[in-house]
């Protein structure tokens, strides 16, 4: 299990994080949502122990897994870590594939680095996990490159890299956005697919409550670097508490033609820069009061949700 608890992060004096909490479990797909610039890349960037690469660091909270405090990893655990029990998939499958390879060297590598395989072995396991990602002709597709590759096979051959390791979370940030909508639901099938067969534990972040809807078990709704709200996808889609929340399920087109609208949430994703006082989404919500100006409302749990808003939309069942 994953269990992140009252993460902050800070960049010199901005602070794009704080507060965030969330755990996910073997067997569970866990969704981050918000709009771009909440905090959703940001906080798996955290979990890698990539921050220090882009100049960023925690400042408080926790993040465990195994029974270790992945904030006090040495460099070199998070290097074995990173890419083993906790992968990374990213929206361009080209930030992991090197061009000039091909394709099955590049899976038997991982292999044969986490799992101690030898070569032929590695190419048997490689020929295995294309299978399962529903690859026609495996051994054919391992001998081609990248460039040869439509995005939505790109982006399996990313999971299979992802898998080949044998990891026991998946972090997948965006790995849908760059593909048509078919495609998209074919990865996200796919995904939900090796949760459940292999029990794996998955985060899926993503700017789309649709996508959550469908491939999600529990839901974490971040905006301006918070959790806003958070809870089991049904509790949360049966009963937003959260403006935010709401407006986010709103934009979910509820057919084709009104699809065709462009709908999204009025105003703008405030910057790291310039966070707004008090609640930080005010300056958008239509139930403000002063005092959402002036006080941060914190995260306050009841049963299985939590929402932070000082005017919580009442649950009526
Ligand atoms: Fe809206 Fe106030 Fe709730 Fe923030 S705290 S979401 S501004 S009602
Ligand atoms: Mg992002």
């Amino acid at each position: 299990m994953l269990q992140v608890k009252n993460l902050a992060v800070s960049f010199g004096l901005e602070k794009p994080l704080s507060g965030v909490t969330f755990d996910v479990r073997n067997g569970e797909t866990l969704g981050i949502v918000g709009e771009s610039g909440s905090g959703k890349s940001l906080t798996a960037m955290s979990v890698m122990g990539l921050l220090p690469l882009i100049g960023g660091r925690i400042t408080s909270g926790s993040i465990s897994f195994d029974e270790q405090d992945l904030t006090k990893l040495s460099d070199q655990d998070y290097r074995k870590l990173r890419g083993g029990r906790i992968s990374l998939i990213t929206q361009n499958p080209m930030t992991s594939l090197d061009p000039l390879k091909r394709i099955g060297g590049q899976i038997d590598v991982v292999g044969r680095l986490h799992m101690s395989l030898s070569k032929a072995d590695a190419r048997k396991r490689t020929i295995d996990i294309l299978g399962r990602l529903r690859i026609p002709d495996p051994a054919l597709i391992c001998e081609r490159y990248p460039h040869q590759m439509s995005g939505g096979m790109k982006q399996r051959i990313v999971i299979a890299m992802a898998l080949a390791a044998n990891p026991s979370v998946i972090l997948a940030d965006e790995p849908t956005t760059a593909l048509d909508v078919t495609v998209q639901a074919q990865i996200i099938q796919i995904l939900n697919g090796l949760v459940r067969e292999q029990n794996l534990a998955l985060v899926l972040i993503t700017h789309d409550m649709s996508v959550v809807a469908q491939a999600c078990d529990k839901v974490v709704v971040m905006y301006a670097g918070r959790v806003v709200e958070q809870g089991p996808v049904a509790a949360i889609f049966g009963h937003p508490q959260h403006p935010y929340t709401r407006a986010l399920i709103d934009c979910i087109p509820r057919s084709l033609t009104e699809g065709a609208r462009l709908r999204g949430i009025e105003g703008t994703v405030p910057s790291v820069l310039n966070y707004p006082s008090g609640c930080p989404f005010h300056p958008r919500c239509a139930r403000a009061e002063a005092v959402c100006g002036s006080t941060i409302p914190p995260l306050v749990a009841a049963g299985q949700t939590a929402v932070a808003c000082h005017f919580p939309v009442e649950t009526t069942s």
